[in-house]
């Protein structure tokens, strides 16, 4: 990792305000040619993105593909429809201002930061990144740390690709993050831990920089008695152990239905199984947690409950095998921070208001997913909590569709993006309005004598 010195961050930011100053970034067939870029960089560099994740996380090819790779669909998602999201679009005037017409013109935002955090170090940063060209910016970002094979190639790449007064890179942990928010920036695009969001806010509060955090939080995943057993277990399954549970939005605990718990555990159980086969260490499908630290944090969490599936870990690998704990507490420490890891708690209910009053005890979530065919308990949930984002009957599976917004809500995060709500992110909309001179009425102004019933006529 080359460490970048304070003058050199300075000096990057200056050189992109000058390139975006130029306007070329504004010309939509600019933008146009830098998204298939970035889709080149993209399918000519497969394989060394695959590696660079095995390196990492020990990321299957499938799972580097369908979680990583599969950023080329929001490139291709922009490419499509960048001409139509950048025409600035007519707006309705009220009768009154008959003489005028209104429209709303999409601008870049000028030099933006991108933050990324290390569970998908590749996609979280190319998605966001679609958003930032797509609305015509210049951008400067920080991969992290903790995936420093993902990091090294994202910059090798982007330099060959990219010219750095357009997009650079800037690698390095805290103290180099630190260092970048400290100056001014025209949006931040953070995503990491809800503890670190803060930390990004106050920093752009200093300049008043918009920001778009992208945090975390427990995702609870409600299961009812109405469903299919076998497919429930499978997407519980694959949502919870994909990336060995490193997922923003991964169930992070199961609220069961009391008269199904049984079935559900045997039924996760058996897919384990079938996905992992009888020791998951030695599956080339399974992921490894991405540091010790990380490792001991979860480890903590196995002395919670009782364990009923797994539980098995081992240091040097960082492997911990895919586990369920029953009898949790609500106050034992997996159940008070968001987990992370593969490691599912098993709490039952057995009045639906008792799961929904848990839900809305805390924080809310960036995810909850509901599994019932129940059509009422479907509106009830909808009706009754709060989240970024649900998931019906399946999980994780939400984020893949271009035209669903992504994002938080409350200490879950700010803002959102993905297809066009990315493109928003970065743009500012600027209101246009404009007068004719064919005609000027003075109702309006001065002197106001015997106009105010007039006005008061109009306003309505
Ligand atoms: P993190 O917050 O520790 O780190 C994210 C980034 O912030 C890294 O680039 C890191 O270098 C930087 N950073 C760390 N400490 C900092 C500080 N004190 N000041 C400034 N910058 C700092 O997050 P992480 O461990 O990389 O990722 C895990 C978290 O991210 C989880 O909470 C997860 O839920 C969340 N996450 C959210 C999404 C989403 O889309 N909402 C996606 C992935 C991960």
């Amino acid at each position: 990792m080359v460490t970048i010195s304070t003058s050199k961050i300075t000096e990057i930011i200056e050189q992109q305000r000058i390139f975006f100053h130029t306007g070329k970034t504004k010309d939509v067939n600019f933008r146009l040619k830098q998204l298939q870029k970035l889709k080149q960089l993209v399918t000519e560099n497969t394989a060394a993105i695959t590696q660079a994740l095995k390196a990492d996380l020990n990321k299957s090819e499938f799972e580097a593909y369908a979680t990583e790779i599969s950023s080329i669909n929001e490139i291709s998602y922009a490419i499509k429809n960048i001409k139509n999201w950048t025409k600035p679009k007519k707006a309705d005037v009220p009768l009154d201002f008959f003489s005028y017409s209104a429209k709303i013109y999409p601008e870049p935002l000028g030099v933006v930061l991108i933050i990324s955090p290390w569970n998908y170090p590749f996609g979280l940063i190319i998605s966001p990144l679609v958003g930032a060209i797509a609305a015509g910016n210049c951008a400067i970002i920080k991969p992290s740390e903790l995936a420093p094979h993902t990091s090294n190639l994202v910059v090798e790449l982007i330099t060959k690709y990219f010219p750095s007064e357009y997009i650079a890179v800037v690698e390095g942990g805290v103290e180099t993050s630190q260092e970048l928010l400290a100056n001014k920036f025209d949006h931040i695009f953070f995503t990491g831990g809800t503890s670190i969001g803060k930390i990004v806010m106050a920093a752009a509060a200093k300049h008043l920089t918009p920001v778009t955090l992208e945090l975390g939080g427990k995702s609870p995943c409600i299961v009812d008695t109405d469903i299919n057993l076998e497919h429930t277990a499978r997407r519980i399954t694959w949502g919870k152990f994909i990336n060995s549970g490193q997922t923003c939005v991964a169930p992070d605990y199961l609220l069961v239905n009391q008269n199904i718990k049984q079935d559900l555990i045997a039924a996760i159980q058996k897919t384990l199984k079938e996905f992992y086969g009888d020791n998951p260490a030695q599956s080339p499908d399974y992921g490894r947690i991405i540091s010790h630290r990380h490792f001991e944090r979860l480890t903590k969490f196995l002395n919670n409950g009782k364990i009923v599936v797994g539980g098995e870990t081992n240091f040097e690998e960082k492997y911990i095998a895919p586990t369920i704990l029953d009898n949790v507490a609500l106050t034992d420490t997996v159940m008070q921070e968001e987990i992370f890891g593969p490691i599912l708690p098993v709490i039952e209910y057995t009045d639906i208001k008792d799961a929904i009053a848990l839900i809305n005890s805390q924080a809310k979530p960036l995810a909850l997913y509901l599994f019932t065919q129940n059509q009422p308990l479907q509106q009830r949930i909808l009706q009754e909590t709060s989240s970024g984002g649900v998931c019906i009957n399946d999980t994780i599976m939400h984020i893949g569709v271009s035209s669903l917004p992504f994002g938080g809500v409350g200490d879950s995060g700010i803002g959102s993006y993905h297809g066009k709500a990315s493109f928003d992110t970065f743009s500012h909309y600027k209101s246009v309005l404009k007068n004719s001179f064919w005609l000027d009425l003075n109702w309006r102004y001065a002197p106001y004598k015997d106009k105010l019933s007039l006005l008061k006529k109009i306003i309505k």
